[in-house]
């Protein structure tokens, strides 16, 4: 029997509407390990004015499990923007439900992304945080889904690329639902989705 912390640990009352484990725990920590090196490396020459932004509320635990790998010093905000509401597709209408509560006019500011897919919401993010003349904007998303990419982007940092299926866990849901799952996963065909 799996127990939390295993790779196949699927918390009991969802486990019947999980059609596939896609990336484990294991892998996104590892993959995490990896990326933290790459920021440190990236930033360490910069004036130790980095701020993560996480965009909520689907890159929560990215941002978090990132933060506490990284050894540079990191300011960490938010900002919320409309999406799908309880649907799956892309409305391309952003509107910013909560901003940032900091000034970012000559800071380094990395976006931290729970997955691009249309491209529409981190189109317009990007363009919205460059318009408050921060020194930098990169982006940082977990997951990408490249065949459903409708504006080109710079993610500079790139967790996993994934195939265009609906996929939860790790802080991404499914009408709010399934964010604590600590895998990246799919559903099974007739939970809604
Ligand atoms: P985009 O504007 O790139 O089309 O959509 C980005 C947002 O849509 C993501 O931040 C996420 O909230 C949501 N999204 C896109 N694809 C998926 C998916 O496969 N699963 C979940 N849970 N959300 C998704």
């Amino acid at each position: 029997m799996s127990r939390p912390g295993d790779d196949d640990w699927i918390p009991e009352q969802l486990k019947d509407d999980v059609e596939e484990v896609l990336i484990p725990a294991s892998r996104i920590g590892a993959r995490l390990d990896e990326l933290a090196v790459e920021v440190d490396r990236d930033y360490a020459d910069r004036n130790g004015d980095l701020l993560l932004v996480g965009v909520l509320r689907g890159a929560i635990f990215t941002l978090s499990d990132l933060a506490r790998r990284l050894t540079l010093p990191c300011a960490i905000d938010f900002m919320a923007c409309s999406s799908y509401g309880s649907g799956t597709t892309s409305s391309g209408v952003v509107r910013i439900l909560k901003d940032l509560d900091t000034d970012i006019e000559g800071r380094d500011v990395l976006l931290v992304e729970d997955i691009v897919d249309t491209g529409l919401t981190l189109d317009y993010l990007i363009k919205n945080l460059r318009s408050r003349k921060p020194a930098s904007v990169e982006v940082l998303a977990l997951l990408t889904k490249p065949s459903r990419r409708e504006v080109d982007l710079p993610v500079r940092y790139v967790g996993f690329e994934v195939p265009d299926v609906f996929v939860v866990g790790y802080g991404l849901d499914y009408a709010e639902r399934y964010r604590g799952i600590p895998h990246i996963v799919s559903l099974r065909p007739g939970t809604g989705v």
